[in-house]
């Protein structure tokens, strides 16, 4: 068995993708048996749960879905003492059938209870036909010798009427069994109860309807009442993911359940016999972890949150780790331990986990780094092993990680390719020759997902006298003015033209909703300077960068992804930030099919994009300028 610690750090080595660990497969790779032990990459929130535990603390986890936090919230529940769990029994109340009453005793008591109430009332009952049967032979007994014969069938029919008045008039039950609300019997660790889109209901119990509310067809109310996720995790965890989706109510009671330590059930639809019914006091003694992405703070009770920045701990999921050795070990282990919790998969051979490892730095999107989105990372490993598993291989390798990389393409990625087929046939993109106005911006969707974005430029003069306009087309408009802003005083010092005087009307070419376009504004620069001056540029180059509004090219978002999109589009060069270069990690099947050309400035960028008989005189111009360093534009 290897056991990965983090001892010895050293600086990764490309040609080490997997930390320096030796092993044939992961299945020589130990896992650690606490689930806390496992979570990786989030050491933060690793101590933070820890002390929480300890000192049963309410959780706040903010961050991006995947990495962990009901992983996290399960391995609380672990580390929480069942010693003191509970079982929950509720009782019918005799002076008020509605609000029956309720007994907490410790767990595995309560089956044992139950069940003793059941014993009692089967040997009630038995007792009760016993002596019916006897009653009933006596009396035939005497009627045989002392009534005469014809009178003894009339005796006979009294006595089944009797009988039948018998069944109907004595209780059924004269001791009512005790319902076992929550059962904690043979628990080995705390509860962890995941109220994730929880209705009211099921997260804070409810009394089912009763259509026979009389006639001796009835159900006791007690029988009716269910547990709500609340009392489920008692002593224990209670998670809820997307906070904001739970209605404002459903969030104002949790608070007062969290505030109490018990909450009575009641029937929650109005106009159900249930409603009529409400319990004692139900315990609810449980950890409340929330969860959510940055906007579920939004949707948040505001006392809620305050409940937890008081009583608790708030904490930021991060979506990456750096890439050092001691962490290409922990994503060796992230991979054994995926396969171990599939149970079905074959174990990964060592070409396989360098397979899964390069992913891991692709996803992490930024220089230097490892992907956190786990959940993401733990799918592409079950579908390598479920294709290995097809094949009826002994281990997966990294043949069927590379397979599984092709099929399991996330949503917007196979909307993108799909976008992209469909634009090819309507020749929304030029991937050759040149035009004036055109550039081939790229844009990423979803996080994962590159498109490349045509845009277009063309500058009038001013319809208003006093000043000009951006007009610009889809959901981009905003960025598009600002971009157009920003570049304003770039333009006029390279064009000597002033574009607060005119009209710039930009158009994103088929752009459609979830493109995430800030990083859009040197190819917005470009297409504005094209068209001002006239000069074409060559469509056979993308590019992407954020604009300064000194003209330098600053970093952007998932280059990888967007530089992989204008290969499939047949784009020859892109254009990148050159602070991104470290970012890119495209796949091998596209490196030969691009040039990928790093620039620092807008210059730079100009150069390389523009083309046709003015663009010498014109970069010139540019050259001139950019060695100004009075900062006097060549027009002034
Ligand atoms: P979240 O609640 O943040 O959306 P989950 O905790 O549900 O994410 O993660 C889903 C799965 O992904 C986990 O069960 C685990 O297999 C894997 N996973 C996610 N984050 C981590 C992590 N930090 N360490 C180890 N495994 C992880």
């Amino acid at each position: 068995m290897i056991i990965v610690s983090d001892e010895t750090k050293m600086e990764p080595r490309q040609d080490d993708l997997c930390g320096g660990l030796e092993f044939k497969s992961t299945a020589d790779i130990e896992v650690p048996t606490r689930l806390i032990d496992q979570v990786i990459g989030q050491e933060h929130a690793v101590e933070v749960i820890k002390k929480a535990a300890s000192q049963r603390r309410h959780v706040m986890m903010i961050g991006t879905p995947g990495t962990g936090k009901s992983m996290l919230a399960k391995a609380m529940a672990e580390l929480l003492p069942k010693e003191e769990l509970q079982d929950v029994l509720i009782y019918h109340n005799p002076e008020d059938s509605n609000n029956p009453k309720v007994r907490v005793v410790p767990a595995g008591k309560g089956k044992q209870i139950v069940n003793a109430h059941k014993m009692e009332a089967q040997k009630n009952a038995q007792l009760r036909n016993l002596i019916i049967v006897v009653a009933m032979l006596a009396i035939l007994g005497f009627a045989w010798f002392y009534l005469p014969r014809e009178t003894f069938m009339w005796a006979i029919i009294a006595v089944l009427l009797l009988l039948l008045i018998l069944r109907y008039v004595t209780p059924k039950e004269t001791i009512i069994t005790p319902k076992l609300l929550v059962s904690n019997q043979g628990k080995t660790t705390a509860p962890f109860v995941d109220a994730t889109g929880a209705h009211a209901g099921a997260l804070l119990g409810d009394v089912r309807h009763d259509p026979f509310q009389s006639g001796g067809l009835e159900t006791p109310s007690h029988d009716r009442v269910e547990a709500g996720a609340i009392h489920k995790a008692h002593k224990g965890v209670l998670f809820i993911d997307e906070i904001n989706t739970l209605r404002m109510e459903s969030q104002q009671h949790l608070l007062t359940a969290v505030q109490e330590g018990k909450f009575a059930i009641t029937g929650q639809s109005e106009r159900s016999s249930g409603a009529m019914v409400k319990t004692d006091a139900v315990p609810c003694d449980f950890i409340m972890v929330l969860a959510g992405n940055l906007d579920a703070m939004e949707g948040m009770h505001p006392a809620l949150r305050s409940r937890i920045k008081g009583y608790g701990y708030e904490l930021f999921m991060t979506d990456s780790m750096e890439d050092t050795m001691e962490n290409r070990r922990k994503v060796v282990r992230f991979v054994a331990q995926e396969v171990m919790r599939d149970g079905k998969i074959p174990h990964f051979d060592h070409s396989a986990v360098e397979e899964i490892m390069r992913e891991s730095m692709r996803r992490a999107g930024r220089k230097g780094h490892l992907t956190l989105k786990l959940r993401d990372l733990g799918g592409l490993v079950r579908v390598s092993g479920d294709i290995a598993r097809s094949e009826g291989a002994a281990l997966t390798t990294a043949d069927h990680v590379l397979k599984a990389k092709r099929i399991s393409r996330s949503v917007e990625q196979q909307l993108t390719d799909n976008y992209l087929d469909r634009r090819k046939d309507y020749r929304l993109f030029q991937a050759a020759g040149e035009e004036v106005g055109r550039v081939n911006g790229l844009a990423v969707m979803g996080g994962d997902a590159g498109v490349v974005l045509p845009i277009v430029a063309e500058v009038t003069p001013a319809m208003s006298k006093s000043e000009g306009h951006v007009y610009a087309t889809g959901k981009l408009q905003e960025i598009a003015k600002e971009a157009v802003q920003n570049v304003s005083a770039i333009i006029k010092k390279f064009t000597g033209q002033d574009i607060t005087g005119m009209d710039v009307h930009i158009q994103f070419v088929g752009t459609y909703e979830g493109v995430e376009g800030d990083s859009a504004s040197v190819s917005i620069a470009t297409a504005v300077i094209s068209a001002i001056s006239q000069i074409p540029v060559d469509q056979s180059v993308a590019m992407t960068g954020s604009l300064s509004v000194r003209g330098d090219v600053l970093p952007i978002g998932g280059v990888t992804y967007k530089i992989e999109a204008a290969a499939l589009a047949g784009i020859s060069t892109v254009l990148i930030p050159k602070s991104n270069l470290g970012d890119v990690l495209i796949e091998d099947m596209y490196k030969d099919r691009v040039k990928i050309i790093p620039v620092t400035n807008i210059s730079e960028v100009l150069e390389h994009a523009l083309t046709g008989k003015k663009k010498e005189s014109f970069i010139d111009k540019i050259r001139n300028f950019s060695v100004d360093k009075m900062g006097i534009g060549i027009f002034d």
